[in-house]
């Protein structure tokens, strides 16, 4: 009788999840268990990664093998899909293109298929997530961006996750809760430091401790809207479970240039007369590169009740203090 209650709860309270290895899996995977979900992950070794629970079932795979996934997601027959697994850095889609396209775009687009047949399957719905990116929108004329902004990607990250996006809105066509969340960027203390903030928060620290003397970045004129990941992983379960599936755009409607980060880094280490510490180095400067992304979440606020809990100093501050330790 208990065993049948807790089949019952967990046939309606199971997630799928992919990339759960990196920063927003592990966030997602602590949410899905504290509402009681039973989670499931796609991994590419079957080692725990870092930031993932010990209750999560692990399923060794690869999001590549379109076959295999399918055949997984099908025996798991989750009520809820989150893909987030990607190559997650714009700066390695130029290093690795076809990589990208594989992972980013043509898995999504077959777990998308594969999720519609879990549907058919057992004849229960399936709501599916999709974790795009501001990076669908290239360089946007206009700011904020929101769902209606057109999608024109300028890197392979951002074509791939795009080709993602618009077959999102195919398969609700047929019948799946499918949303598309356009994550823009967030981070917390396990960003790695392949992303500027974590790289900042990481060089300030090193150098607040006397262990470093200098920061190397790229671009310091670029405007970025940076959120804190766990409520960019609290819109994705919002839009998953609303009546209705749409597109969301997730982010905090504020820009602040890379410098204003830094600045705001050294602040929070205490460290004065910051610029003598930054050198730029034309490595790191990307071949094309939005000035401004700065997304308008009207929609998810109205409609999901969503709004961020940390605003970008407190972002900042929390990173910099996880980096300088006790
Ligand atoms: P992205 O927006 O998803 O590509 O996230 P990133 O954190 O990698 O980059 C955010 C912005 O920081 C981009 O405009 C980069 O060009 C800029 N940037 C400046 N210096 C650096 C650097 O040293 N590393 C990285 N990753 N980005 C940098």
């Amino acid at each position: 009788m208990v065993e049948e209650r807790a089949q019952r709860a967990s046939r309606n309270h199971r997630a799928f999840v992919t990339g759960i290895s990196g920063q927003d899996g592990g966030y997602l995977a602590e949410r899905l268990l504290a509402d009681g979900y039973e989670v499931h992950a796609l991994v590419r070794t079957p080692s725990r990664p870092g930031y993932c629970p010990a209750e999560v079932v692990l399923h060794p795979g690869d999001v590549t093998d379109h076959d295999a996934t399918r055949r997984l997601l099908l025996d798991v027959a989750p009520n809820e899909v989150y893909n987030l697994a990607a190559i997650s850095s714009v700066f390695r889609s130029w290093q690795e293109p076809d990589l990208t396209r594989a992972v980013n775009g043509d898995a999504a687009i077959a777990l998308l298929d594969s999720a519609l047949a879990v549907q058919v399957a057992t004849g229960r719905a399936v709501r599916f997530v999709q974790a795009s990116s501001a990076e669908i929108f290239g360089s946007p004329v206009d700011s904020p961006q929101d769902e209606s902004t057109p999608v024109a990607p300028t890197n392979p990250y951002g074509e791939a996750k795009a080709a993602a996006h618009l077959a999102v809105a195919d398969a609700r066509s047929r019948g799946l809760h499918a949303v598309s969340a356009i994550l823009y960027n967030h981070e917390s203390p396990r960003r790695p430091d392949t992303f500027v903030s974590r790289k900042i928060t990481r060089g300030v620290a090193a150098i607040a401790r006397g262990e470093a003397d200098e920061l190397v970045l790229g671009n310091l004129d670029a405007r970025r809207d940076w959120g804190w990941a766990p409520d960019h992983v609290d819109a994705m379960v919002r839009a998953a479970r609303y009546q209705t599936a749409q597109d969301y755009v997730v982010a905090t409607g504020e820009s602040h240039s890379v410098r204003e980060f830094v600045a705001a880094a050294f602040a929070a280490a205490g460290v004065a007369d910051w610029e003598q510490y930054v050198r730029v180095d034309p490595a790191f400067v990307r071949p094309t590169d939005a000035a401004e992304l700065v997304g308008d979440a009207g929609r998810a606020r109205r409609e999901l009740g969503w709004a961020p809990a940390k605003g970008f100093p407190e972002i900042v501050a929390e990173m910099v203090a996880a980096d300088l330790g006790p």
